[in-house]
């Protein structure tokens, strides 16, 4: 398996054979929701096909500074996770290689960042698409793997390509989880032990509340059992429609009820689909 840690050596070690290049971005810390991608990529690219894992804590999407530097960045255990799951080669550059000082162009999403993770975090997602899209360019990669854990930015990338006309193809992954449910996430690791062990009440009341067919029960009904743990602080709890990301007033359409919760410091995401009534 290569290394490249700059732009020219990332174009100097990616095969030109026929096969086709199945990208998969990341920022590290590796758990088996990203093992799960790669795996994922595998599969797709075929044994002529090329596997290739970017590995970068991108600046630009952080909005807090203490959130940027206490990401955890276990980088041998991350190459011998790539290796073994069968990844050709992993793209590792450092901020000053990806980002020029005086870089002055950003992509700008104005409609799906609206509401969850995009109003919690301002400017985000321009960080996500403007990263996602130079990794495309850079490793004119013909598909890449995102987590539906991160079912925003999937959404998000999936118009960045409809818009900007990206010859690339999206493959989402299902939600990879602990066994008491917890959304696997590079965060978990920093959750306080009594934080962790209160954590799958998130996905339980995601899965609780998601029975109830009417929009402002289903948001009690989530808030309430969330709201019983001494620890759970919500950031947000939204239900939207599946489609545009918008709030949802009826189950008429499919919707997605998505919450992010704080233990103390550490942020946790979570969600579940609510498929239309009558559907
Ligand atoms: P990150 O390193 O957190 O930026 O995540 C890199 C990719 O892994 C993204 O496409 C995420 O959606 C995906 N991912 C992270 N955690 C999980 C998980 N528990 N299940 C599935 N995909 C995940």
């Amino acid at each position: 398996m290569w290394i490249a840690k700059t732009k020219t050596e990332l174009r100097k070690n990616i095969a030109r054979g026929g096969g086709k290049c199945v990208l998969v971005p990341t920022m590290g810390a590796l758990h088996a929701g990203h093992t799960a991608l790669i795996d994922m990529a595998r599969a797709k690219a075929g044994e002529s096909g090329e596997v290739l894992v970017s590995i970068f804590v991108n600046p630009i999407q952080f909005d807090k500074k203490d959130d940027l530097s206490n990401y955890p960045r276990p980088i041998e255990q991350d190459l011998s996770l790539c290796e073994s799951h069968g990844a050709d080669g992993v793209f590792l550059p450092d901020p000053n290689e990806m980002y020029a000082a005086n870089r002055s162009i950003t992509v700008m999403e104005t409609s799906l960042s609206k509401h969850l993770c995009g109003e919690a975090r301002r400017g985000h997602f321009n960080g996500v698409c403007t990263v996602v899209l130079k990794l495309f360019l850079l490793s004119g990669c013909d598909a890449a793997v995102f987590g539906e854990k991160d079912f925003q930015q999937l959404a998000i990338i999936r118009r960045l390509v409809r818009d900007l006309d990206c010859p690339t193809e999206i493959i989402p992954h299902p939600t990879i989880r602990e066994d008491d449910g917890l959304a696997m996430s590079s965060r978990n690791t920093r959750l306080l032990v009594k934080h962790r062990a209160d954590a799958p009440r998130i996905y339980r009341a995601l899965q609780q509340a998601a029975k109830h067919s009417a929009p402002n029960i289903i948001l009690e009904a989530a808030r309430a059992i969330i709201l019983e743990s001494p620890y759970a602080v919500i950031d947000y709890l939204s239900l939207v429609r599946a489609d545009d990301l918008m709030p949802a007033e009826d189950l008429s359409t499919p919707a997605i009820l998505a919450c992010a919760v704080f233990y103390g410091e550490i942020r946790l995401i979570d969600h579940v689909k609510i498929p239309a009534l009558n559907s």
